[in-house]
Parts: C-alpha cells; sequence; structure tokens
C-alpha cells in the first residue's frame, strides 16, 4: 500500500464544460446551475465536513419509521415546507431517496399489485416528463407498465403521474382520472415559489420532492417523499432496501445543511437576497424569462405558453410563474423537426416526440448558466 501514491488534495469535477462563442449550447437536461451564484455567496453556512469515522454505518435511525432517514434531514425538510407552505407535513411519513427519480420507482412498486398477474397501466397526460415512460419500462417489470397520454386511458385503474408544474411545458395540472382509487404520485420537483405561485399547502397521497430543483443540488442525488398511507410508506421502504439498502447518509447531511441555510435565511438572517435562495432564483427566472419572451415576440417564428400569474402564499403577493423549461413551438413554414432544426444552429434541446406529442415543440431548459443562457438567446434571435 502506498506506494508511489500523490498526496494531492481531492477535488470535485467540473461539471459540463463552459460555453464558449463556438461551441453548441447543450439545453436538454434540466441541469440546476444557475444556483452555483447563489451558493458562492452563502460561504461556511452551508459547508459540512465529515471526519473519516463517521456515518459508517448503514443504520441511521432504528427508533423511527425509516431506518435510513437522517433525523436532521427530515427536520430541515418538515421546516422547509413549513415556511414555504407548499405542502402539508403534519401527518404525513417521511422517506428519502437517492434523487425523486428512486422514490418514483418506489412509489410505482409500491402502487402496483403483488400477485395479480397484469401489469399496472402508468399513465400521464401528454406532454408528460420524457423519464416517465423509459422510467417505468427499462426494466420490463411484471408489475407495471407504461401505457401512454392519461387522456386517452379507458381501462379500469391506473397509476396517473401528475407532474405540477409541469415538466415540459410548465402547466399547472391537477389528476385527470376520475374514480382511481387514489393511485395518483404527485410528482412536485418544481413547485417551489421560484417557479410557480404557492397557492395551497398541498396534501396528496403520494409527493414527491427533490433537492435538485429546490436549492439545485442535482448531484448530491436526494430526493424525499411524503408518504400518507403507512402501508404504501412500509411497501416503499421495502423497495429502497432491496434496490440500495438505503440512501446515502452524507448526502442526507450534506441536503439537511443546505435546507438549514435555505430556512435560516429566512428566518434568522436579516432579509437580503445574499441569504434567501427562493428570492435569488425567482429574480434569475423573471429575468430569463422576460428576456426570453422578447426575444420570442421579436422571431416571428416562434411562440411559448401563456404567461400565468396568481396570487403567492409564500411571496404574499400576486407573481407570475417562471416554468423550469421553455416549451418552445415553431411555425416556420415548412418546417417538421425542431429539435433537428435548432441541432443545426448549435443549440441542443429535446424534442416533442419524447414527451409524447409532435416534433414542431422543444422543450428548452431555463437553469442552466447565464453563458449558456445568453448564447441561446443570441442564437434564437439570428433564426429567421
Ligand atoms: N421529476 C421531474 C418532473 C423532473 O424534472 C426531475 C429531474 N429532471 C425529476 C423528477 C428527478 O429529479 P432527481 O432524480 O434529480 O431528484
Amino acid at each position: 500500500f502506498g506506494g508511489g501514491r500523490s498526496d494531492k488534495d481531492i477535488v470535485p469535477s467540473k461539471g459540463k464544460p463552459p460555453v464558449t462563442s463556438e461551441s453548441v449550447v447543450n439545453l436538454d437536461h434540466g441541469d440546476p446551475t444557475l444556483y452555483e451564484e447563489f451558493w458562492h455567496g452563502t460561504g461556511d453556512r452551508a459547508t459540512i465536513v465529515i471526519p473519516g469515522w463517521q456515518t459508517m454505518s448503514y443504520f441511521s435511525d432504528l427508533g423511527g419509521f425509516c431506518w435510513f432517514v437522517e433525523p436532521g434531514f427530515e427536520r430541515e425538510v418538515r421546516r422547509l415546507h413549513r415556511l414555504v407552505g407548499n405542502a402539508v407535513v403534519d401527518g404525513y411519513y417521511f422517506l428519502a431517496g437517492t434523487g425523486s427519480t428512486q422514490l418514483f420507482q418506489a412509489a410505482l412498486y409500491a402502487l402496483s399489485p403483488a400477485e395479480d398477474g397484469t401489469p399496472m397501466s402508468v399513465v400521464s397526460p401528454a406532454p408528460y416528463y420524457s423519464s416517465y415512460p423509459s422510467v417505468t419500462n427499462f426494466l420490463n417489470s411484471a408489475l407495471y407498465r407504461w401505457d401512454g397520454d392519461a387522456n386517452m386511458f379507458n381501462g379500469d385503474t391506473c397509476i396517473e403521474l401528475v407532474c405540477s408544474p409541469n415538466n415540459p411545458d410548465g402547466g399547472i395540472r391537477k389528476a385527470v382520472i376520475k374514480s382511481n382509487s387514489g393511485k395518483t404520485i404527485h410528482d412536485f420537483a418544481y413547485n417551489w415559489p421560484q417557479y410557480t405561485p404557492i397557492t395551497e399547502a398541498a396534501s396528496h397521497d403520494i409527493m414527491l420532492f427533490t433537492v435538485s430543483k429546490c436549492t439545485g443540488h442535482a448531484g448530491t442525488r436526494l430526493g424525499w417523499a411524503l408518504v400518507k398511507d403507512m402501508e404504501v410508506a412500509q411497501k416503499m421502504i421495502k423497495f429502497m432496501e432491496l434496490n440500495t439498502i438505503g440512501v446515502s447518509k452524507d448526502s442526507q447531511l450534506r441536503a439537511a445543511k443546505i435546507l438549514k441555510a435555505v430556512c435560516d435565511g429566512y428566518e434568522l438572517s436579516p432579509a437580503s437576497e445574499a441569504n434567501r435562495l427562493f428570492h435569488f432564483a425567482q429574480r434569475k427566472m423573471a429575468e430569463r424569462w422576460s428576456k426570453l419572451r422578447a426575444t420570442v415576440a421579436a422571431s416571428g417564428i416562434f411562440s411559448l405558453p401563456n404567461e400565468v400569474s396568481d396570487y403567492c402564499t409564500f411571496a404574499k403577493e400576486k407573481v407570475t410563474a417562471n416554468p423550469p423549461f421553455a416549451w418552445l413551438r415553431c411555425h416556420k413554414d415548412g418546417l417538421d423537426d425542431l429539435e433537428a432544426f435548432l441541432r443545426g444552429n448549435k443549440i441542443i434541446t429535446r424534442g416533442g416526440p419524447k414527451f409524447g406529442v409532435d416534433e414542431k415543440v422543444v422543450r428548452v431548459s431555463m437553469l442552466d448558466t447565464d453563458e449558456a443562457f445568453n448564447m441561446f438567446i443570441g442564437r434564437i434571435a439570428s433564426l429567421k
């Protein structure tokens, strides 16, 4: 051991390469690098140090409802929901997951009848988040299978995925399938004040959230679920045990510190934007949306969904929604495939067919760096 080893410090990877005037702008993924600027400004308030001897055991909380949940993480999440008012937490079971992506799969497992023999249909109204079909089907499970657009569903029971605000088009959604014996999964990845006016404390059966889109810490790979029914929550825990024997404690501790910094920023510090994450992100998003709307209005070939606003119980004023993605449609004569047209102009986006709709519309991330976003604006401004 040790021969020839260097004792250089471990430095984190840099992520995506920076954009230059010649490079392709990749706005395919919702990589939330917009938030780095805020966290650069928080200093040690969001830093965590984990000594070599800590977080070694598999177990976090053997006396609690879920043995792999770090109590500090659960406490800060509940505190955050009470601060923001976007979801009811009292009376809900709390689970952590490796991103909300893992919890989504745990929820499918928990809601599918075990011994029925036919796979349960999983649906969501088009345009739906492009990962829903692929994540549902990639293991070819006998328990559940993707069945497409919820508005076209005519079977007896199904699991409906309700994403609100919706990825990709920002729509505010309610379940569309009636008399569905409560088999809905509410994906609230974007139900935060920087994206949408908060109008109610939601209280659905299964509600999924993620730090990825709340604070921008996608690399921490941490999500959480609020689950009303104890048996469903227990089945989800079972999935997590079989799938990954729990969830990284290191990630939960880091996320707890990050969420604590967010809550402290509102509850303890003097009110300045440097401490208030949602105000910082809301301002950035609003600036981007007004630039994009002006560019699209001047283009003559593109359009966007209409702007919506509502009274926000968190901001205590009427605010305009700033969706995390632009759902950009093109009306240029003779153009069929917008994703290909934009790729030819060095802009990578995700085309409508991946969301269950046509090729004349694409999804564009609004969460990337200023450099990438401004490059995108400059490029679409020049398209005729
Ligand atoms: N749901 C929606 C609607 C999303 O857009 C995303 C991320 N793109 C996720 C869930 C998954 O997030 P994560 O696994 O990073 O928590």
